[in-house]
């Protein structure tokens, strides 16, 4: 088996590579990149495993000419910038201890020690630079099935770092075969730990469950995880019952975690998840939405284009009807809108107070009449 693309052939990656070899080291891709290569989907980042120490890595690259940041030296990654392109390269690891969050992790040299420390077996799959697959583990079967396992006992795997509850589903979610349904060990065994989430920092679980809400269809995944009592804890006062309608109402359209966490509802995502003021604020604004009674083209004026589209799927979902005829050109006539009476138009004879209630009253009328009011009306 032998993997291609772009980014083995980038002369940069091909040079680091080398560059390890030749001073007797193991250069090997590893994770995300060999993975998303032997399926053919999109490689987002590239890993190295290799058994040279940190500092051997760091100075065999500067001695290369390439730019060397000591992104996690601790933790054995340091990141070589090879001709433009940026390689995460780690050191082979053991776990010598685990408390549920981080691990205390030992340098290697052997390969199949640094495959049974990760997570999922699909995860643990390596290449050669000339993209030659190395699977110690025997995980290229479950690759190809897409199924989704854990490296070794998950019972055990799980207690070493909750997180992996959330990206088993994260990742049966994003490369599942949603027929072949999840994992029944792994899942019996994340619903027997889901306790463990609570002792998880609130960014690490936002990150797993953005990339979770951000798959074509991550409902299935979602549905099972409020089944086994895994969602209440992530994210508290939530429901999934509308997603899968969401879903399908989507068809086509890209997937956005947001329009999916908003139909989730919860009591305080933004605190949940540890998203950002300006995320916060949006979900906030586009849960309002939902729940108003505006057109598609008063909430594209008053919120943009995504944000108005998530609200008009996000209402249709939860009513279980079809959007309005002609949303998304609605929404679009919104966007493009200005509203046309302004403060200049009302003063001198209304000011302060006054001036900003009238301004209110206007834009609700204006809104309320789908925007097609004119200034003659709205002044009268
Ligand atoms: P993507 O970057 O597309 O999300 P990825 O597989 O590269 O997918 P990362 O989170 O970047 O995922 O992690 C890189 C690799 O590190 C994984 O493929 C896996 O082998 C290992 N890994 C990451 N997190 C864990 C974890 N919590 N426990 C064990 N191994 C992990
Ligand atoms: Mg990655």
């Amino acid at each position: 088996m032998r993997i291609s693309g772009d980014w083995i052939d980038h002369p940069g990656t091909q040079a680091l590579c080398a560059v390890l070899t030749e001073a007797g080291y193991q250069a090997l891709f590893v994770g995300g990149c060999v993975r998303n290569a032997l399926l053919g989907v999109a490689v987002a980042d590239i890993d190295i495993a290799t058994d040279a120490r940190p500092k051997n890595v760091s100075d065999l690259a500067e001695t290369a000419g390439f730019h060397v940041v000591p992104t996690g030296i601790e933790h054995g990654t340091v990141t070589v910038i090879a001709q433009g392109l940026a390689h995460e390269v780690t050191t082979f690891r053991r776990d010598v201890e685990t408390d549920g969050r981080r691990a205390v992790v030992a340098f290697s040299t052997d390969v199949a020690e640094d495959a049974a420390r990760r997570d999922l077996t699909m995860n643990a799959l390596y290449a050669r630079a000339d993209g030659a697959v190395l699977d110690p583990l025997g995980g290229l079967p479950d690759l190809m099935a897409r199924r989704v396992r854990f490296v070794g006992e998950a019972e055990a795997r799980i207690r070493e770092d909750y997180l992996r509850i959330l990206r088993f589903f994260r990742f049966h979610a994003v490369y599942g075969d949603p027929a072949a349904g999840i994992d029944a060990e792994g899942l019996a065994a994340c619903a027997a730990n889901a306790d463990g989430i609570e002792g998880l920092s609130r960014e690490r679980i936002g990150a797993e469950m953005r990339k979770l809400l951000g798959a074509r269809d991550p409902a299935p995944a979602v549905a099972t995880m409020a089944q086994a009592g895994i969602l209440a804890r992530v994210l508290p006062g939530s429901d999934a019952k509308a997603l899968s309608v969401l879903v399908h109402l989507e068809g086509d359209l890209a997937p956005r975690w947001q329009r999916r966490l908003v139909i989730l509802g919860g009591i305080d995502p933004g605190d949940a998840f540890r998203l950002s003021r300006v995320e916060t604020g949006s979900n906030t604004a586009v849960r309002d939405a939902v729940g108003s009674a505006l057109t598609p083209a008063a909430l594209g004026w008053k919120l943009g284009a995504e944000q108005a589209g998530d609200a008009v799927l996000c209402r249709a979902a939860l009513f279980e009807t079809l959007p309005p005829e002609h949303w998304q050109s609605e929404i679009a006539r919104g966007v493009a809108s200005t509203i046309p009476v302004t403060a200049a138009d009302l003063m001198p004879a209304l000011q302060g107070p006054a001036l900003g209630k009238k301004l209110r009253e206007i834009e609700a009328r204006w809104l309320a009449s789908n925007l097609y009011l004119r200034k003659s009306d709205l002044l009268a």
